[in-house]
């Protein structure tokens, strides 16, 4: 056995680090060869003390950058207090930071876990049980409509409505009673709605498939669809909200509101995992006593965590800063489309950028990126997912955009 790597400075560290993990960790992952010892704002710092920075922002986790000084604060504040409690005895920070986050998200109760997958989870058994109990549905028999594309986490039951064939190849026996339907298509949620269906589940944006924005209208129509029809609209805000698009919510680019969101990400602030299902009183009601759960869920602190990012949302300082900064990164791809890059789509401080054909593949634009001092990484094959951390400056930004174009310019 070799003594644990604990250079920085070296050129030998960063190829330690590698094999470390390539030999003892699983390999669900292929992270780009960057190990990142200390971060900062927008900013990374690796074991070699070579500085990047941060165009990807933990995929929207670390909407507030690095270690953002006042969730830093809040944490080290309740560290010193209590950070767990089981949810066997109440605790001070539980009931506000569910009222706090009701009332940011201009919703009636909340249902705090960790992972995104969690919330997922959690908001397809809520929907099954509403259905029983509120809407009629026979025994066993409920329908979740979600679109085809998807990511909404990693559990088995969520892999069993993907259209991605890695994400499901030799994880079934699958879990019955989803119907996947084209992305962006209203008539396809239309035509598969039954006396049996409970909810359709779906991302205002679709992150993992690739900033995938849909028509204008899909989401109105979506909720007129779901009215009508006495079946609940689900959106997974997990990547698109808590101020990545320049809104609160991504849905609210459209002027519609779901009947229960998934959040997370951003919600621990890039400290620890905090999710939750937040939506309306006579939905989340349906749970009882016993029925669902979770030791770490609503911990002390990631209440505490969790009020800090509410504040820090409320002011609506981080919603401004993805438009202003959203729109300039988007004048300047779009500057890019036929210069390396085929198309462009986004809101706010998030872009999904294809790679125009006979160019590099995502995975050596991330690494020639990487080289320039810029991490990001692809989604599919040939889509840079642009999503910096929302404290990034303008000059910054442009840093990130100039070495981005020269990337894929000389393919
Ligand atoms: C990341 C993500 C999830 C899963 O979250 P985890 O914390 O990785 O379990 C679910 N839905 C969407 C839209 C996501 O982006």
């Amino acid at each position: 056995m070799t003594a644990a790597p604990t250079g920085t400075g070296s050129p030998a560290a960063t190829s330690e680090f590698l094999a470390l993990d390539e030999h003892y960790s699983a390999h669900n992952y292929h992270p780009l060869p960057v190990v990142i010892r200390e971060a900062s704002g927008s900013w990374v710092t690796d074991v070699d003390g070579i500085r990047y920075l941060d165009f990807l922002a933990g995929y929207s986790a670390l909407n507030f950058g690095h270690r953002h000084p006042d969730l830093v604060a809040a944490a080290i504040d309740q560290l010193n207090r209590v950070t767990l409690t089981s949810r066997a005895f109440h605790h001070d920070q539980f009931g506000s930071f569910c009222r706090e986050l009701a009332e940011l998200t201009g919703t009636e109760m909340v249902l705090p876990m960790n992972s995104g997958a969690e919330a997922v989870e959690s908001a397809i058994k809520v929907a099954r049980k509403w259905a029983y109990q509120v809407k009629g549905v026979p025994e066993d028999g409920a329908e979740i409509i979600v679109a085809g594309s998807n990511f909404h986490g990693r559990t088995t039951t969520i892999v069993s409505f993907s259209t991605d064939q890695e994400a499901r190849a030799d994880f079934g026996p699958f879990t019955p009673g989803f119907t996947a339907v084209a992305y962006g298509d209203a008539s396809a949620v239309e035509a598969a709605i039954t006396g049996r269906t409970a909810a359709v589940l779906v991302e205002p944006i679709q992150g993992e498939a690739g900033v995938v924005v849909p028509p204008d209208g899909y989401l109105r129509e979506l909720r007129r669809l779901c009215d009508d029809n006495g079946v609940l609209l689900i959106a997974d805000e997990i990547q698109s909200g808590l101020g990545r698009t320049g809104e609160l919510l991504a849905t609210a680019h459209d002027g519609v509101r779901a009947d229960l969101y998934t959040l997370g990400k951003a919600l621990g602030g890039g400290l620890l995992p905090v999710s939750a299902v937040v939506g309306r009183r006579d939905v989340l009601g349906v749970l009882r006593p016993g029925e669902h759960g979770s030791t770490f869920g609503g911990n002390p602190l990631a209440c505490a965590v969790g009020r800090a990012v509410v504040r820090l949302l409320a002011t609506g300082e981080f919603q401004r800063r993805s438009r202003e900064l959203g729109a300039h990164l988007h004048a300047r791809l779009g500057e890019l489309v036929g210069a390396g890059v085929s198309e462009v789509r986004g809101r706010g401080l998030w872009a999904g950028v294809d790679i125009a054909e006979g160019g590099p593949t995502g995975r050596a634009a991330s690494l020639a990126l990487a080289e320039r001092g810029v991490l990001c990484k692809q989604t599919q094959d040939s889509t840079l997912r642009i999503a910096p951390p929302l404290v990034i400056s303008t000059e910054e930004l442009d840093t990130g955009i100039d070495a981005l174009a020269e990337v894929l310019r000389l393919g």
